[in-house]
């Protein structure tokens, strides 16, 4: 126990925030006196813990899933603002008799079970009462939450605490991402040891760079296709293009007016004879002696012995005589042959965004055709068996598909070509034939929306494991925390979550890069800018907040507004909104006025 050094106290880190539930049909039902919670209120209140939730369940699996999803605020993702606890404690439900499900409900949501903890319970326990050894409590972590269950008696309930009490500050501090100690490390090194990368990364709570990295580098660029030259606008430039030729092809007038020998003009007051006339598009025929001038327009060549323009309106005519009463400089008003472009001259970089005037240089140039990068073909699925396609009448209890084609248009926004699919309801075989259908289109890409949480139908992580491979992800966002990533058949597949506002900023942050890698883009950096927040803004969480604002203009710059409800689900919020307010995951507490960067939603 010596490791546990001084900073195992209880008092020496931010509280420990944690909640109490006891799991029981009697104390639900009032029968009897729940004496265990509010001891085990009391027990962490005198280590130092904040209690911020208490309550008591029946012994129900749905019921004690709802309870801690709801803390753990994984699927609700409801209020953008407040935290989830670091430690969730339950008492209650793990013997042996049929109604006794707090270690099932407890497993189905947690992502990563931590036995030792319930071992050391047992342990200990047994050292006090050998009946110890039939509590099948679990313990383990739910995104950045500790969940352990302990036994429903109060003496299981003070032993368990007294075991808890060195081990838990360390271990929260830990899932915090606070420990830097060298036990840590060597905790870490450790894992590297292992090589178990999935289990590493269903552990961590990924930042979104990290995310970013990891889908970034799992996609490549994709072969290059011709298309005419109109369709390449917002295409990237797949070839290196140079001039056929010089453009201007020949010296000819910029203005309008007399071609004139240069060094006569510049003396000044001539009057010369008007001998000829050229029209741009026309050869210029003959010679401009001495005293002589031809009447030329712009674009037309310059005769020879010319090799300046004297503008229209710099001189008088007198018959077929001019008087040049403002003399031009040798040369002036004249365009060189080759002045833009040189003959072979590189005119276009592979790699280049074609822009409106990258498609004039190409014209310029005479390619009607150019060979860019391929638009990837992006398969959209939604899942769920409450959605429904919004073509249809849905049922009363039935959404419509609002991601798939929110989703469908941000990828055309992006330049990929999207196949929306329809919905897969939640059976893993309808998944399944999603996926397969995705890949019958020979899509790139596969975006599937819904079905990457903790409830009991969540089933695009399990048939993505079971179909290709499948990275599941708590990210350290808000909202979109949890997002699956892989590939089925080598196509990479994202597997966004459910919430409509979750679902397109997940795919903002996640899809966009991704996509634009794809078409050769080395750019994916946001369009932002820097705006003052009207109010302020309180949370604890540490995570990454995407907010949804409006931007008004004012004498210093930008006011940034929250739209309203900023629930996951809340598409109005996205409705209504300019931006997304970017609030880092140090900022506890942002006073009205912070200045805060905001990603612009075209
Ligand atoms: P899930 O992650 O599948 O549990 O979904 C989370 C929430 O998002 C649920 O309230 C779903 O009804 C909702 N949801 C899932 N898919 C869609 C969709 N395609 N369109 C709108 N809402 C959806
Ligand atoms: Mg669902």
């Amino acid at each position: 126990m010596e490791a546990w050094d001084e900073r195992s106290s209880f008092q020496t880190m931010d509280p420990i925030r944690a909640s109490v539930a006891t799991i029981s049909d009697k104390g639900y039902a009032g029968q009897r006196e729940d004496v265990s919670g509010p001891l085990l209120v009391r027990l962490l209140q005198d280590l130092g813990a904040e209690v911020v939730q208490q309550t008591v369940v029946p012994d129900e699996h749905e019921a004690i899933v709802h309870l801690l999803t709801t803390w753990v605020d994984r699927a609700s993702e409801k209020s953008s603002l407040d935290a989830a606890p670091d430690l969730i404690v339950t008492t209650g439900g793990t013997g042996v008799t049929p109604r006794d499900v707090t270690p099932e409900a407890t497993k189905s949501i947690i992502e990563l079970e931590v036995p030792g903890l319930s071992e050391a319970l047992r342990f200990t326990g047994y050292g006090k009462t050998p009946l110890a050894v039939i509590s099948r409590g679990v313990a383990g972590i739910c995104g950045r939450t500790l969940i352990i269950n302990l036994p429903g008696s109060p003496s299981a309930v003070r032993d368990g605490m007294e075991t808890l009490a060195p081990i838990l500050p360390h271990v929260i501090r830990m899932i915090r991402g606070q420990d830097t100690e060298h036990h840590t490390k060597h905790h870490t090194e450790h894992h590297h040891e292992m090589n178990s990368s999935v289990f590493d990364e269903r552990r961590a709570v990924l930042s979104v760079e990290e995310a970013q990295e990891t889908i970034l580098s799992a996609v490549e660029m994709l072969d290059v296709e011709r298309v005419p030259l109109l369709a390449a606008v917002g295409r990237v430039l797949a070839e290196t293009v140079s001039a056929d030729r010089n453009i201007p092809p020949m010296t000819n007038a910029a203005m309008d007016g007399y071609a004139v020998r240069g060094t006569e003009a510049a003396r000044g007051a001539l009057h010369l004879r008007v001998v000829g006339h050229v029209a741009a598009g026309h050869e210029a025929g003959g010679v401009v002696g001495p005293g002589e001038a031809v009447r030329i327009m712009t674009g037309a060549p310059i005769p020879a012995g010319a090799d300046t323009v004297v503008r229209f309106e710099d001189t008088r005519v007198e018959g077929n005589h001019i008087t040049v009463f403002e003399p031009p400089l040798p040369g002036d008003n004249v365009r060189q042959a080759g002045e833009d472009v040189q003959a072979g001259e590189q005119v276009l970089e592979q790699g280049t965004l074609l822009r409106p005037q990258e498609i004039g240089m190409l014209a310029a140039v005479g390619r009607m055709e150019v060979a860019v990068f391929r638009r990837p073909r992006v398969a959209i699925l939604g899942t769920g068996d409450e959605v429904v396609s919004p073509a249809e009448t849905p049922g009363p209890s039935q959404i419509r598909d609002a991601n798939s084609y929110a989703v469908a248009a941000q990828v055309q926004r992006w330049g990929g070509v999207a196949m929306v699919l329809g919905v897969a309801r939640d059976q893993e075989e309808l998944v399944r034939q999603g996926f397969r259908q995705a890949l019958e289109l020979q899509a790139d890409f596969i975006i599937t929306s819904g079905g990457v949480s903790v409830g009991d139908f969540d089933l695009v992580k399990q048939v993505m494991d079971a179909e290709g491979e499948m990275r599941f992800w708590s990210l350290n966002m808000k909202p979109g925390r949890p997002m699956a990533f892989g590939a089925v058949n080598g196509i990479p597949l994202l597997g966004l979550p459910g919430n409509p506002v979750a679902a397109m900023i997940s795919a903002e942050l996640y899809a966009r890069p991704a996509l634009l890698k794809m078409q050769g883009h080395t750019d994916w950096s946001l369009p932002a800018v820097r705006a003052q927040l009207t109010h302020s803004i309180e949370r604890k969480d540490g995570r990454r907040h995407y907010l949804r604002v409006a931007l008004r203009e004012t004498s210093s710059g930008y006011e940034a507004m929250l739209t309203g409800d900023q629930g996951s689900g809340i598409l109005k919020s996205m409705v209504q909104a300019d931006g997304l307010a970017v609030i880092p995951e140090t900022a506890r507490k942002l006073p009205a006025g912070s200045e805060v960067e905001v990603i612009l939603l075209h």
